[in-house]
């Protein structure tokens, strides 16, 4: 795999230079902004606008142990339970332990949480935990709520610029000392070096990759496959977890937004076509098992019955609870002819989250000098082979500005003069969008709940042809450097899928 993607003759290239170059403003790269040392200049870029991000997505909430009847011990109990026996449990014990204070900085950020009559905060259960101890904002709106108070925060600092439709193209290291020296960026037809010593990438997950998704349209493994090409780590690439439940437009097909966690979590029942609770002896958590329980259950329903869902009951609610505490969902199935106060929703596990990528330790670094990842971008660990639901809003926040403390403890530096220089390839002319289909069906069909050797290889023929036929070639953003990303990022996935023996959380192979 070479290292750069574009090959440019320097005098195209623009060039600027900042103390901190933030990828992606999701939570991990807005919060680790807003954590910085104020005379640390900073740019932060996004692909799209600020609100393309998975972040502002986010439903259910944030699992912290907040309740007097919880305890970080309780909650790091349950997270590494979900992680199936391989979570990095010093990581994930940092992760619960900060959990309160997140929070309330959060808060103090201008974050309001919902409260229930009595004036505390509303505090909700959802699969895998067996405390109550999810928090959320405007019922089921708790990811845009923060993302609009945190990006508003980060706009008024003066050290930080936020810098929409500018796409990450590589990531700048010098391989002989092993470190970073920036980056670059695609923007109106212009490339930018950005010169910098310390880069974070928080670019979010690899949703794109599969067919079926309910990440943003723009999350597109971008990050983790330009730190690949810089020689950076990456682990746990094989657990990809599937949302059990988003929703299914029958006349459509398609699953076109989530029915977050927290449906069952008040009492939502998963039932199969002939309208059996099929989940109550399949796991003692029954409805609120681990998603990957949950979602290799629903798949094995959906085969033994020829059906594209299933479907999920929350009619023993009423319409006043239910329109108040998910106001989002109960309007969007609504429109499309749903009263779920009465009306079986039509559910289908999809890709939802991915739990590996770049290998991090607690203060967010990777193996290379200088480059920093958070949030889904990274892999600390802290997830194991299944993520607990509203553990990723939280890992984000934590390791994010762990990050950023990292960065001003080490002060300011002066910024690397390195210059760039790509070797002359000739343009890819072929077509792609075909090629990026490719990848999407092999990674659906092959690499998804249900795995086996036969699949695995299969996939991994078709998407190393879609790199050799890039390979070679200067690659121009954003679509092709896109679809060189995901090829990348597909071909490590099902790489660790074929070498990881053993069933563990969300890598399930039927064959071993
Ligand atoms: C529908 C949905 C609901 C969810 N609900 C919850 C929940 O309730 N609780 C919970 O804990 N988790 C939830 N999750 C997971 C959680 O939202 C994500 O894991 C988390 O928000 C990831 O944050 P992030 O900052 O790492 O990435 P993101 O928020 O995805 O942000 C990524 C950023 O990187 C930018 N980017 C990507 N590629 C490039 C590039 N090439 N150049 C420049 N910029 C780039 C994007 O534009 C974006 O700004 C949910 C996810 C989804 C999809």
């Amino acid at each position: 795999m070479r290292q750069y993607t574009i090959t440019a003759v320097p005098k195209r290239v623009n060039k600027t230079g900042y103390d901190v170059v933030i990828v992606g403003a999701g939570l991990a790269g807005l919060y680790a902004a807003i954590h910085l040392d104020e005379s640390l200049s900073c740019a932060v870029i996004t692909k799209e606008s600020i609100l393309s991000c998975n972040s502002s997505l986010a439903q259910g909430g944030i699992a912290a142990a907040v309740d007097l009847s919880d305890s970080p011990e309780k909650h790091l109990e349950d997270t590494l339970k979900a992680g199936a026996g391989v979570s990095d449990e010093r990581l994930a014990r940092l992760m619960v332990e900060k959990g309160p204070e997140e929070i309330s900085i959060l808060e103090d950020l201008g974050v309001v949480f919902d409260m229930d009559v009595s004036g505390q905060k509303y505090i909700t259960r959802e699969g895998g935990h067996r405390n109550k101890r999810v928090l959320h904002c405007g019922g089921d709106s708790t990811g845009s709520h923060i993302i609009e108070v945190i990006s508003a925060r980060v706009r008024a600092r003066q050290n930080v610029h936020i810098l929409e439709d500018h796409f990450l193209v590589d990531i700048i290291s010098n391989r002989g000392e092993n470190k970073a020296c920036g980056i670059v960026t695609f923007s109106k037809g212009e490339y930018t070096f950005m010169a910098s010593n310390n880069v974070i990438i928080a670019s979010g997950g690899i949703g794109g990759i599969y067919r079926n998704t309910t990440n943003q349209k723009g999350i597109t493994a971008d990050g983790i496959a330009a730190a690949m090409r810089a020689g950076a780590e990456c682990r746990d690439m094989e657990f990809v977890q599937f949302h059990p439940t988003a929703f299914y437009d029958v006349p459509e097909g398609t699953a076109p937004f989530l029915i977050s966690e927290a449906v069952r979590g008040e009492g939502g029942i998963l039932r199969n076509p002939r309208g059996e609770a099929f989940m109550k002896d399949r796991h003692p958590m029954q409805d609120l098992a681990p998603r990957d329980v949950v979602a290799r259950e629903i798949f094995r329903e959906m085969k033994e019955h020829s059906s594209q869902y299933i479907y999920l009951d929350i009619s023993s609610k009423s319409r006043s609870f239910l329109s108040e505490r998910f106001p989002f969902i109960f309007k969007s199935c609504l429109e499309r002819g749903i009263d779920i106060s009465r009306d079986l929703i039509t559910v289908a596990p999809v890709q939802h989250y991915f739990m590996g990528g770049i290998a991090t330790d607690e203060f967010g670094r990777s193996n290379i000098q200088g480059l920093y990842a958070c949030g889904e971008a990274a892999c600390t660990g802290v997830h194991g082979a299944n993520r607990l639901a509203s553990n990723s809003l939280l890992e984000c926040l934590v390791f994010s500005r762990q990050s950023s403390m990292h960065i001003n403890s080490t002060g300011k530096n002066p910024i690397p003069e390195a210059g760039i220089s790509f070797s002359d390839l000739p343009v890819y002319e072929g077509a792609v969008i075909s090629l990026e289909r490719e990848i999407q069906e092999n990674m659906q069909e092959h690499c998804g709940i249900i795995r086996n050797e036969e699949g695995l290889q299969k996939a991994l023929g078709s998407v190393s042809a879609v790199m050799k036929k890039l390979d070679g070639h200067s690659l121009e953003p954003p679509v092709q450097t896109r679809i060189q990303n995901m090829a990348i990022v597909a071909g490590g996935i099902i790489n660790a899928a074929l070498k990881r023996k053993s069933n563990a959380g969300a890598h399930y192979r039927e064959d071993l």
